[in-house]
């Protein structure tokens, strides 16, 4: 059986690999600009201070758009198809790209969903996100 390919680790965005390893989601706030920055970098991107806090999210967020993947090349992900991917608004302010677990034709713009973590190797850890119906942004 295919494992899953590992991603590139490496730099400012470490921390939020190893955070997902211990079962939590990550970011990074910039009190100057008091916004939160993704994915982690050395400075701020809009007022360059160097001064980002790691900050732990909720966890809990909203489909921001979706794409439904339907033929792969790699082993570990062509035994899971179709499957989505999704970009999520997170509550904190901060959006990423992860793996839905949902069938296809229920996901919608704007359902609300949930993190929990894959490992990957021993080190990182893979956000993946699940629908949740109890789930309202900014009512964590
Ligand atoms: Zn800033």
């Amino acid at each position: 059986m295919a494992t899953r390919p590992v991603t590139v680790i490496r730099g400012a965005d470490e921390p939020f690999w190893r955070a997902a390893r211990e079962g939590r989601l990550v970011y990074q706030w910039c009190p100057g600009c008091r916004r939160a920055v993704f994915p982690g970098r050395i400075a701020c991107p809009e007022c360059l201070s160097p001064a980002l806090t790691w900050l732990t999210s909720t966890g809990r967020g909203t489909v921001y758009s979706y794409t439904v993947v339907r033929r792969t090349r790699h082993p570990y992900f062509a035994a899971r198809v179709p499957y989505v991917v999704a970009l999520v608004d997170m509550a904190e302010g901060f959006r990423l790209l992860a793996t839905l677990e949902a069938q296809p034709e229920a996901v919608a713009v704007g359902m609300p969903v949930r993190v929990r973590f894959e490992p990957l190797g021993e080190a990182f850890g893979m956000p993946v996100f699940r629908p949740d119906p109890d789930g309202a942004v900014g009512d964590p």
